[in-house]
């Protein structure tokens, strides 16, 4: 329910702006009219099986990039700038490549020519095997294999120790390497977790192998070694190689092996190797007694190399430019834009029971897509041309961190400084009971009365006297010809508003709030097919997707209406009380598409404990609480050990200056 009182100072609001841009007379404007039966077609060919999904990367995508490049050329679009400014992208002018920007990304990973698993047994009793040592090899792909995320190098002859599941949780106080004594040594662990990867188990967030390959280097490690829980490897999910753009490597080798190589390794059999893991398992996660479960482990030196090689491939971004009317306010831009990359066929991301279907991606994000390409025609074939420059960008990486438009951001095609605005698109197919969400509000100052002045809008009527002001040519709020307009306000037609005032969130707009540029960012929420093959074309509500990009063109024209462009604010942060299972906050905003060392942060809250200990945007953060961060992996397992109230160093680079800082962590609430 909304207040009531509120609702009348929205409708005189919405009077003053509708009255004065009707009274301006001069700025007559086609009908805005979203069709529905495009938006059909697009998110149909999108979200169609020829295209796989639309992974960054994949021939599918391409498909994409290609259909938005086309649409752009049928618009009419301009696709570069034609001139070259430092630090700026010139798009490629050859046909095939226009409207492409491109940026490199990693596909995957494959294995190299240098990879070897050497088994050497010493000490054992002369009565199971003639000689005192028994070495073997182990086969790469069928008995062992490196993770993506693994390190490369070499180790030789070097002792191993079994370490349990390899976890330190401090905060569960649970730590596998409190007595192992692991230091120069190949840590060998169960994969998985104590509470039998229950996924609402205390240690349900320690699941992935991540935590363990830190546990390990935070203890000295040379190579981690997990051992599979499938019992035939090929189904084990540790046996497929998978890359992380968003992470980097773990900073050693990590490699998962067969149970029946693991078994070998301990001179275990598979039965034994079960009942371990069982006894492991039905331990209380306080104790660590893990070394009171006894393996006929004897000495086991290990010879091991990773080799792994990253398979580079491009992905791109698609641009279209549509130039602004004003001889001036044409050097400002405005920015609409929409990722057009999926999940491909799972993995990564995916939400699917199981592997290998194609992921439509109907609503994430072919609707968002579809709008953006609907929003170009309608503001190309307008009458009065918007006095700003448009930029169109669909943006591929998205759902890998972010990539896209972080490449954008760090290569504009106009300078960063003069985007007075960035509208981003994602998931807007799905509206329900008239529920539309919008983000950014609270990222320029009058934004949350605009949007709530053009709802308003958008549900009114105008009745002129018949025979009086022409209303097919004109802006729907004419002023009829004895100087009022009869508006009508129709409740039923408005949307019901969630305004979220925070700039940063799980999308690309996110990118351009961290170079502070004032965002907004369309959704209509989630729901059951999210992330799964069963996000499909026809379940698009595409009536009411039509209605809201009615509502984001009035946005646009608001913005482009006004000579002066919004004032960027610092908004209010909503995620401080989100439980994201940690007990202290400090305020950072880590960049997701970083893949350097360290851990590069966007920005910094304000008045935060990282804005109070004087760390800034783009500081890159190398050592927290006495832990290495090497990515925001690491980065999230200092911040567990961290207590609330309690000073820590953190240890970050800024330009070539290596700083140290104090930082007092808070708690969450
Ligand atoms: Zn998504």
């Amino acid at each position: 329910m909304r207040d009531k009182s509120l609702l009348r100072i929205s409708v005189l609001v919405a009077l003053v702006v509708a009255i004065s841009i009707a009274a301006g007379g001069q700025q007559t404007q086609t009908q805005i009219a979203p069709s529905v039966e495009r938006l059909r077609a697009h998110i149909e060919y999108l979200a169609s099986d020829k295209l796989e999904g639309r992974r960054t990367g994949s021939s599918g995508a391409n498909l994409a990039a290609e259909y938005v490049a086309r649409e752009f050329s049928r618009y009419g679009l301009r696709r570069s700038i034609g001139y070259d400014t430092p630090g700026m992208s010139i798009l490629e002018a050859d046909s095939p490549n226009r409207y492409l920007q491109k940026f490199p990304y990693v596909a995957g990973v494959e294995l190299g020519r240098a990879n070897e698993l050497m088994v050497k047994i010493v000490g054992l009793p002369a009565s199971t095997v003639p000689q005192a040592s028994l070495s073997f090899p182990m086969t790469v792909s069928k008995d062992w294999l490196p993770l993506g995320l693994s390190g490369q190098g070499r180790i030789e002859n070097t002792p191993a120790v079994l370490v349990g599941y390899g976890l330190t949780v401090s905060e569960l106080k649970y730590d596998d390497y409190a007595d192992a004594k692991a230091t120069g040594k190949v840590a060998i662990a169960f994969s998985g977790t104590p509470d039998g990867d229950n996924p609402h188990g205390q240690f349900a967030r320690y699941e992935e192998v991540r935590w363990k390959a830190i546990a390990a280097r935070n203890a000295g490690a040379k190579a981690l070694i997990v051992i599979a829980s499938e019992n035939n490897f090929k189904d084990d999910r540790l046996s497929r190689l998978r890359y992380d753009n968003s992470a980097g490597d773990a900073g050693l080798p990590v490699i998962a092996i067969s149970r029946q190589a693991g078994a070998q390794l301990l001179s275990a059999d598979s039965s034994l190797l079960a009942d371990v893991e069982q006894r492991l398992r039905a331990k209380q996660p306080a104790s660590n007694e893990n070394q009171a479960i006894a393996l006929p482990v004897h000495t086991v030196l290990i010879t091991l190399s990773t080799d792994l090689v990253r398979r580079e491939v491009e992905a791109a971004n698609v641009v279209g430019i549509l130039d602004g009317s004003d001889p001036t306010l044409k050097n400002e831009v405005i920015v609409i834009g929409a990722h057009y990359d999926h999940l491909g066929r799972g993995g990564e991301g995916s939400l699917a029971a199981r592997e290998g279907e194609i992921h439509h991606g109907a609503d994430d994000n072919a609707s968002g897509v579809a709008g953006m390409l609907e929003l170009a025609r309608l503001f190309r074939s307008q009458e009065s041309r918007p006095r700003r420059t448009i930029v169109f960008l669909a943006f591929s990486g998205e759902e890998e961190g972010l990539l896209g438009s972080n490449y954008y951001v760090n290569h504009p095609i106009m300078p960063l400084a003069n985007t007075v605005a960035m509208i981003n698109m994602d998931m807007i197919g799905r509206m329900k009971e008239n529920k539309l969400i919008v983000g950014g509000v609270g990222t320029a100052s009058g934004w949350r009365t605009m949007i709530e002045a053009q709802n308003l809008v958008q549900s009114m009527t105008v009745t002129a006297k018949a025979g009086t002001a022409s209303q097919s040519k004109g802006f729907p709020m004419v002023v009829a010809a004895n100087g009022r307009a009869i508006v009508t306000s129709d409740a039923a037609k408005q949307f019901q508003l969630t305004l979220n005032e925070d700039g940063f969130g799980p999308s690309d707009h996110s990118s351009f709030y961290a170079k502070q540029i004032p965002v907004l960012f369309f959704w209509t929420g989630t729901h059951e097919d999210y992330h799964k093959p069963s996000d499909t074309a026809d379940k698009i509500n595409y009536e009411d997707e039509a209605r809201i990009l009615s509502l984001v063109w009035r946005v646009v024209h608001d913005i482009d209406s006004n000579d002066k462009r919004p004032g960027y604010t610092v908004a209010k942060s909503e995620s401080t009380g989100r439980s994201t299972g940690f007990r202290v906050y400090l305020g950072t905003i880590p960049n997701y598409a970083d893949s350097s060392d360290g851990l590069l942060l966007d920005g910094v809250r304000d008045d935060s404990p990282a804005s109070k200990a004087g760390i800034k945007a783009g500081d890159k953060i190398v050592k927290l609480a006495g832990r290495e961060v090497h990515n925001v992996y690491d980065y999230t397992y200092a911040l567990g050990e961290m207590k609330a109230g309690q000073e820590y160093e953190v240890e970050l680079l800024r330009g070539g200056e290596r700083l140290k800082l104090k930082i007092t962590p808070a708690a969450r609430k």
